[in-house]
């Protein structure tokens, strides 16, 4: 990825403890854009009788660079250390712009490709070279992706950003033949291997444990608004893959002790279930093992199923709200299979609408280009037409027409064609600042990837999942603090483009 480096998005949003706890705690308050709770069905809180709550990258939102960085280095130290792989792996960079959430990595071929809704590709790199329309074209011709796993790998977390990054890398390394006798295929299953390993072996949690507060945001209001809910008589619980000792240090530097009343973060929870092992939690039968010691009334487990939790937590279905950040293991999977109503945390969603924001001007600008575009097409059709028009007359009256008004035809035809070149130049002109400016702003969101919501002129992937299986979706839990517990979300009405013309 043969890129200028552009200004990196701050992840700086820990918010601000509130004063008035008890006004806080009333009512709605006033939201701005960063902040706000967005709405893809309507949801009504008063409903909900358990909220759930995936913990890494959902209750617990990790600072970005600190985080992919540590996972990059770690796993390509192990990749190095491996037979086949040059041993200067090891020092390779991070570059945090260089994969994002929604994209699909195609093993065989070694590309990344950037889908829109309707899964066509819209932008493609292999490794770290950007795809010519021309390469894209003669490779996915115009047929949509057809996600299958054997070919194909889905970014659905955040936790799989670095690991696609070191996969770009190790296709460079393939076609300039550094490391050898190895497929896109195997490369990929080897990193797939040593990140998993990474995760596993403590490589990754061990610097997490040690040093929480360089990796993990504090944030001041997660404590209040969890506790906003049960006042309002919510039953909570935590399902989360990660195993007790690390919930205990990350939830533990999170929760405890930040409220009175809440010594420890299980004091926020009726349930707490850890090492789901989510999506097998959605179809396996054994129940959890309880983790607590004997004589007390078990809350905290291991694994388990669905079923099993909503026995537990005496709440099922609809009436269960959860919180995750998992494209397909927390929101897809939860509400095709159990229909609990979902919440998606995007973490990088506030820096997205900082951008926007900030970037208002081009928009602007932009906006008013393509409406001269728009315009200058309008005008040369008409002109085309009558030129047209003025051809026919001379043809089909010609016998009946005198030379002078021949060449007064001719006169008018050769005007309108000189105006249509005119028009033609300032179209060319309008349409290479548009291309200038569009990628100015494709630029500002990701040098390489652009908005993670949008595909050329369609929603991304990622956006068509959030909009097809999330019912509302926010850059953190604690977004929710300032609305009323049992807030109406209602969704706008979608009308059809004939109606807002
Ligand atoms: P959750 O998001 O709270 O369910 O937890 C995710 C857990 O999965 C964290 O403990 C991660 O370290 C772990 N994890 C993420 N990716 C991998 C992987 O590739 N292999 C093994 N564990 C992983
Ligand atoms: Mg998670």
């Amino acid at each position: 990825m043969t890129a200028a480096a552009s200004a990196p998005l701050s992840d700086d949003d820990s918010g601000l403890f509130p004063e008035d706890l008890e006004g806080l705690l009333r009512s709605d308050q006033r939201v701005d854009r960063v902040h706000k709770v967005y709405i893809t069905r309507s949801l009504k809180l008063s409903s909900i009788r358990g909220i759930g709550f995936d913990m890494d990258h959902t209750l617990a939102i990790y600072k970005k660079q600190p985080i992919e960085e540590l996972a990059f280095s770690a796993t390509a130290r192990k990749l190095a250390a491996r037979p086949g792989y040059p041993p200067s792996m090891a020092n390779l960079k991070y570059d945090r712009e260089g994969c994002v959430r929604g994209l699909i990595v195609d093993k065989e071929l070694g590309n990344i490709l950037k889908l829109d809704k309707y899964n066509y590709v819209a932008l493609a790199y292999h490794g770290t070279r950007r795809l010519l329309a021309s390469e894209l074209k003669k490779q996915y011709a115009e047929d949509i992706i057809k996600f299958d796993p054997n070919k194909h790998y889905s970014v659905d977390t955040l936790f799989s950003v670095p690991e696609v990054f070191l996969y770009a890398k190790l296709v460079d390394f393939i076609d300039s033949h550094v490391v050898r006798a190895k497929t896109y295929g195997q490369a990929f299953i080897d990193v797939r291997a040593c990140i998993d390993e990474a995760h596993r072996d403590g490589s990754i949690k061990e610097k997490v444990c040690a040093n929480p507060e360089r990796y993990v945001n504090e944030d001041l209001n997660l404590p209040l608004t969890l506790h906003k809910f049960r006042v309002a008589g919510k039953k909570l619980f935590l399902l989360t893959n990660s195993d007790v000792t690390y919930v205990d240090v990350v939830l533990g530097f999170l929760l405890n002790g930040k409220l009175p009343g809440y010594t420890n973060w299980r004091d926020y929870f009726d349930v707490s279930i850890t090492l789901a092992g989510k999506p097998g939690f959605y179809k396996r039968a054994e129940p959890s093992t309880p983790l607590n010691g004997s004589g007390e009334t078990p809350k905290v487990f291991v694994g388990g199923n669905a079923h099993d939790l909503e026995e537990r937590m005496g709440v099922s279905g609809d009436r269960i709200l959860y919180f995750g950040d998992h494209t397909y293991d927390d929101i897809l999977k939860t509400k095709r299979q159990f229909n609990w109503r979902t919440a998606m945390i995007v973490p990088g969603l506030a820096a997205e609408i900082k951008i926007s924001q900030s970037e208002r001007k081009l928009r602007t600008e932009l906006y008013k280009l393509f409406q001269e575009r728009d315009t200058n097409y309008v005008k040369i059709t008409r002109l085309y037409s009558l030129v047209a028009k003025l051809r026919a007359d001379k043809i089909h009256n010609y016998s009946r027409k005198s030379p002078t008004d021949l060449a007064r035809l001719d006169r008018h035809t050769r005007s309108l064609t000189a105006r249509i070149a005119a028009l033609e130049r300032n179209l060319s002109n309008v349409l290479g600042k548009i291309n200038v400016k569009d990628r100015g702003l494709f630029r500002r969101y990701n040098k390489f990837w652009g908005s993670e919501f949008s595909a050329g002129n369609e929603i991304s992937r990622f956006a068509g999942q959030i909009a097809d299986f999330a019912c509302i979706y926010t850059g953190k839990v604690s977004n929710l603090l300032a609305y009323s517990p049992n807030k109406y979300f209602q969704k706008k009405r979608i009308v059809m483009p004939h109606e807002t013309e």
